[in-house]
């Protein structure tokens, strides 16, 4: 069974065909700048050529035929025919509060996902673009839909109600849903089997750290709380967003840009803000932490004096960001009453000792040490155990793979669909 994952953004689609006898992925790509110009990177894993190319995508379903074309073309394919996907897996930002699983797409759940587009305007319309595209395409394919959102519903009400007047939470649902449900539950998952296999009173904090960042508290293999909030503008610091900040720097930054409106005040909190703010360097990790190492020791030329200030500038910003994290990870250790097993993953999670270092840090006082040398030389795909020998906390980097989870999810509801037939 052949299962095509799809994840699409307002300008870029990514794929994923797996073969779930294995579970290996048979090809990848990405469709970038769709209604631009367009632009494909597609890798076989069958040893053909990998294509890179710019092509004209007005639309996601002009990339969804494209891909499909590629998947069963002669010189990059890997399939013969459209037959060999059994089903598609989507990912969708926002499940609002009534998706608290994944869910066989019909026409009363895409009504349902159009309903949650008022709680996500700007991603769920790229999202249903990418569900009417393949089932067009792929009619005879039954299509799922996995929720970035639904990992989080059970969060207990003591921790997703906002003081804000109840009619808010009331009648427009407005509550904190959390975002990167489906990589915090991979994470967590894999952290339970390898802390011994009993999700039954396994307190974790998983931190998935990328250009989008959140930490969640995991009691008995449930989401009991997280950084993202009604929007993934709340939280940590991150690539461009600032995370938790006084709600009246909206109209204070209004003010000082000489009247913006609250949209356009937002826009700088979301799109200007977070580690690039800070730096003004770069929304990326790798650039910043460039620039950061740099040796005030052998700086002495009087020109080097701005460089100084940017290299200044970064490393508030990878302090800050670190802060604030451990300050999250101290506050989930009071709502799980404890914990066992702190655990990192995507990017900067997954690849940066430094930052996994810093946070580590701060956390001493809890029983928390990380080992230096174990730290320094991870990598793998599976569990790295970076945990110090006395540490009362295991330390974990798991390496997230959302596109899995939403492949198994995929196949687990259509099987279970095609059985009960
Ligand atoms: P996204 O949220 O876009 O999925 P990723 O999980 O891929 O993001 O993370 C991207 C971030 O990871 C970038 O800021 C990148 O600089 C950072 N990153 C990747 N490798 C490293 C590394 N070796 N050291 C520090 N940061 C890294």
């Amino acid at each position: 069974m052949n299962i095509l994952v799809i994840n699409t953004g307002s300008s870029s689609l990514k794929y994923q065909l797996f073969n779930m006898e294995t579970e290996a992925i048979i090809a990848k790509g990405n469709c970038d700048r769709i209604g631009i110009d367009g632009h494909i990177k597609h890798v076989p894993s069958n040893g053909k050529p990998t294509l890179k190319s710019d092509i004209p995508l007005p639309s996601h379903s002009e990339a969804i035929n494209f891909v499909i074309r590629t998947l069963t073309g002669p010189e990059h394919g890997v399939i013969d025919s459209l037959s060999e996907i059994s089903a598609v897996g989507h990912r969708v930002v926002h499940g609002g509060r009534k998706f608290a699983q994944s869910v066989l797409i019909n026409d009363d759940v895409l009504k349902a996902i159009i309903a949650c587009v008022r709680l996500a305007p700007l991603h769920i319309p790229a999202n249903l673009m990418g569900i009417y595209a393949c089932q067009k395409a792929i009619p005879a394919a039954p299509q799922v839909a996995v929720f970035d959102t639904a990992f989080h519903l059970a969060i207990p009400d003591y921790a997703h109600v906002y003081p804000i007047p109840y009619a808010y939470y009331d009648e427009h649902d407005i509550r904190r849903y959390g975002f990167h449900g489906t990589s915090h539950r991979y994470v967590s998952e894999k952290a339970i089997d390898y802390l011994g296999g009993n999700a039954e009173g396994m307190r974790l904090i998983t931190c998935h750290l990328g250009n989008g960042a959140s930490l969640a508290a995991i009691k008995d293999g449930k989401s009991i709380d997280t950084t993202m909030g009604a929007t993934p503008l709340e939280g940590l610091p991150m690539g461009t967003r600032c995370g938790t900040v006084d709600a009246a720097l909206v109209s204070v930054i209004a003010e000082i840009e000489g009247g913006l409106s609250i949209g356009e005040a937002l826009e700088i909190l979301n799109q200007e803000s977070g580690v690039l703010g800070i730096s003004g360097i770069s929304s990326d990790f790798r650039d910043i932490m460039n620039i950061a190492e740099f040796n005030f020791d052998e700086a002495v030329e009087v020109e080097e004096i701005e460089d100084l200030e940017l290299v200044h500038r970064s490393r508030l910003a990878l302090d800050v960001f670190k802060y604030q994290i451990a300050k999250f990870i101290g506050s989930y250790i009071v709502a799980l009453g404890g914990v066992d097993a702190i655990v990192f993953t995507a990017g900067v999670g997954e690849n940066s000792p430094s930052i996994r270092r810093g946070i580590c840090d701060w956390l001493k006082s809890f029983g928390i040490f990380i080992d230096g040398d174990k730290n320094g030389n991870a990598e793998g795909n599976g569990v790295t155990d970076v945990t110090e020998a006395g540490s009362s906390v295991a330390v974990l980097i798991i390496p997230t793979n959302e596109e899995l989870i939403i492949a198994r999810d995929t196949m687990k509801i259509v099987f279970s669909t095609e059985s009960r037939k």
